[in-house]
Parts: structure tokens; C-alpha cells; sequence
């Protein structure tokens, strides 16, 4: 099989980054979220990005356009009837993620590969939700996807070798480098980099250091291009603990139990960057302050 058109279900952040990456790529892509609506806004997005880029001179508007010609917004899940591969991207969820992955299964055609982004969800148990668990398989780009070089490979215990061989040259012709985790909660980056943010978040709560100081030290310090506290708020403070909550009930070890800081701002609705406000607070200017949390 060739993978010529791509599905990408959910237009947010990620789902938004990665239709752009597959038709920078040159394949044709489909993009929905939960109403067409949605996914026209996750097209216009791309667009006003890419705009950026022409505008500093990065791309020309023949390159823009040509890229954004290649998505097609569509107004549900049964658009990706004649996609080769679909890649799911929609909110950390298992309950959610299920239920779209059977959705996904009943209009996909036979052969065509169910991909999930997922940072946490076991690929064995949402292979096991469909009638083809040997074309399952995890695809978790990294944040934000145009940027970002890998995509970390997961196995289910069901993907079969032709299943991996095909998504692994896709992810290279969209121009990353590929690495290969079993499937285990958080897979590989997660595993290592969730249980940091949630440390970080705990030295907040506890009064150790500020926001500023937390991701100062983290960035000078450790040489880390991103400090802990600004880097969940760029994933988002939903994903940080749906990602911890995961981790903490699969290895059923508490040492990786989400701080209740963590809880509350997301209780509050204070996601972070997507959501204006979150350990930091956002202006329309690009700018930001630490919040004042209590
Ligand atoms: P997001 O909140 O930006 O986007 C989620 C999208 O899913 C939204 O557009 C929402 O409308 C859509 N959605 C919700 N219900 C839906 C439904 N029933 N049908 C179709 N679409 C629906 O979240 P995100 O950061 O883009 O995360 C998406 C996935 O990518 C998650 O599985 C997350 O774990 C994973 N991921 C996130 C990051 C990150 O840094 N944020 C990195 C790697 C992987």
C-alpha cells in the first residue's frame, strides 16, 4: 500500500501542526474536528501561521498556498473513507479516544492505517476497540509539530511489520526522525519528561521558588531550552495531568501522582497558553507575567 491521503482527526494544536507537516509534505490531508466549523478555523490557523512565514521572507505565498490547498477541512469522521492513513489528535481522553477509534474504524477503508497521537493511552487497548488491530499504531509528534524533529514510534502489541515500515517512512517524508517505544504508559518522552513538569509544579506549591525562578533555573541551569513551568503551559495543563493521572494509575507508583496545583488550574480552566492564562498569564502582544496563584 502507498499513503497518498492523510486524515487528521481533532484541529487543535497538535492535530493543526501535524495536517501541516503531511502537506508540507506533499500528501493530501483531511482535517476534522468535532464540527466543520472547528476545522475550518484549525485550517485558517495554519494559514495565518504560514502567513507569518512569508512574511518574514521563510516561504513564498506560492508555497503557502500550494500547502493549503493540500487540506481539506471536512464535517466528520466519515470524510476519511478513502484515507490511507488517519492520525487521531484529538483531547487526552481514553473514553473519547475510543469511541472515535471505533468511529474512525467504521468509516476508514479496509487496509488503511488508525494512528493515534496520543502522549499516554495504551495503543493495545484502542487497537483491541477496532477490526483491524494489526493496522494500529502510535504516532506522538512532539509539540509544536512543524518544529519539532521526532516522532515517537509506538508499538501496539498488534501492529503488524508492514503497519510500522509504512508509518515510519510517512513520519520521514514529513522530515522526522523516528524513535520506537513499546507500548507503555507515557511510552518513552512522556515518561521521562512528565514526572519533571510535575516536580516543577510541586516545588511551586511548596514554596520553594517562583514561577520565574523555577524556569530560570531550569533553563540556565540545565541547559534546557524551555523551562518547566512555561513548557506546560505550551502543552497544555489538561494534557500535563491527563498525561500524570495515566502514569500514576498504570504504574501504580505514587510517585507519579499530579500536585494538587496542578489539579486546581486545570479545575479553574487555566490550560495555560491555549486558554490565555495558566502558571503564566498571556497578552494579545505575545508578552507575558507570571500568575498570581493562590
Ligand atoms: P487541543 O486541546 O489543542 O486539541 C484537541 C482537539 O480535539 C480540539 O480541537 C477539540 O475540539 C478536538 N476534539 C475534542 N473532541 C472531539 C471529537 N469528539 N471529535 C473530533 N475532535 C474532537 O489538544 P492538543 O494539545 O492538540 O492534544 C491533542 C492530542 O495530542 C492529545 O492526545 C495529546 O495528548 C497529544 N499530544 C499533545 C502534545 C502537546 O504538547 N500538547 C504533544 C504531543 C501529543
Amino acid at each position: 500500500m502507498d499513503i497518498k491521503k492523510i486524515g487528521v482527526l481533532g484541529a487543535g494544536q497538535m492535530g493543526g501542526g501535524i495536517a501541516q507537516v503531511a502537506a508540507g509534505a506533499s500528501y493530501e490531508v483531511v482535517l476534522v474536528d468535532a464540527n466543520i466549523d472547528l476545522a475550518k478555523r484549525g485550517k485558517a490557523k495554519i494559514e495565518s501561521s504560514l502567513g507569518r512565514q512569508v512574511d518574514k521572507g521563510k516561504i513564498t505565498a506560492a508555497v503557502r498556498d500550494a500547502l493549503v490547498a493540500r487540506i481539506t477541512p471536512g464535517a466528520s469522521i466519515a470524510d476519511f473513507k478513502d484515507c490511507d492513513l488517519v492520525v487521531e489528535a484529538a483531547t487526552e481522553n481514553v473514553a473519547l479516544k475510543l469511541d472515535l477509534f471505533k468511529s474512525c474504524d467504521a468509516a476508514m477503508k479496509a487496509g488503511a492505517i488508525l494512528s493515534s497521537n496520543t502522549s499516554s493511552i495504551s495503543l493495545t487497548k484502542l487497537a483491541g476497540a477496532t477490526s483491524r488491530p494489526d493496522r494500529v499504531i502510535g504516532m506522538h509528534f512532539m509539540n509544536p509539530p512543524p518544529l519539532m524533529k521526532l516522532v515517537e514510534i509506538v508499538r501496539a502489541m498488534q501492529t503488524s511489520e508492514e503497519t510500522f515500515a509504512l508509518v515510519k517512512s510517512a513520519a520521514e517524508r514529513m522530515g522526522k526522525t523516528v524513535t520506537v517505544s513499546r507500548d507503555a504508559p507515557g511510552f518513552l518522552v512522556n515518561r521521562m519528561l512528565i514526572p519533571m513538569l510535575c516536580e516543577a509544579c510541586f516545588a511551586l506549591q511548596e514554596g520553594v521558588g517562583n514561577v520565574e525562578d523555577i524556569d530560570t533555573g531550569a533553563r540556565l541551569g540545565l541547559n534546557h531550552p524551555m523551562g518547566p513551568l512555561e513548557l506546560s503551559d505550551l502543552i497544555g495543563l489538561d494534557t500535563v495531568l491527563a498525561i500524570a493521572e495515566v502514569l500514576h494509575r498504570d504504574l501504580g507508583d505514587d510517585k507519579y501522582r499530579a500536585p494538587t496545583l496542578l489539579r486546581n488550574l486545570v479545575a479553574a480552566g487555566w490550560l495555560g497558553r491555549k486558554a490565555g492564562r495558566g502558571f503564566y498569564t498571556y497578552d494579545a502582544n505575545g508578552g507575558r507575567t507570571p500568575s498570581e496563584l493562590r
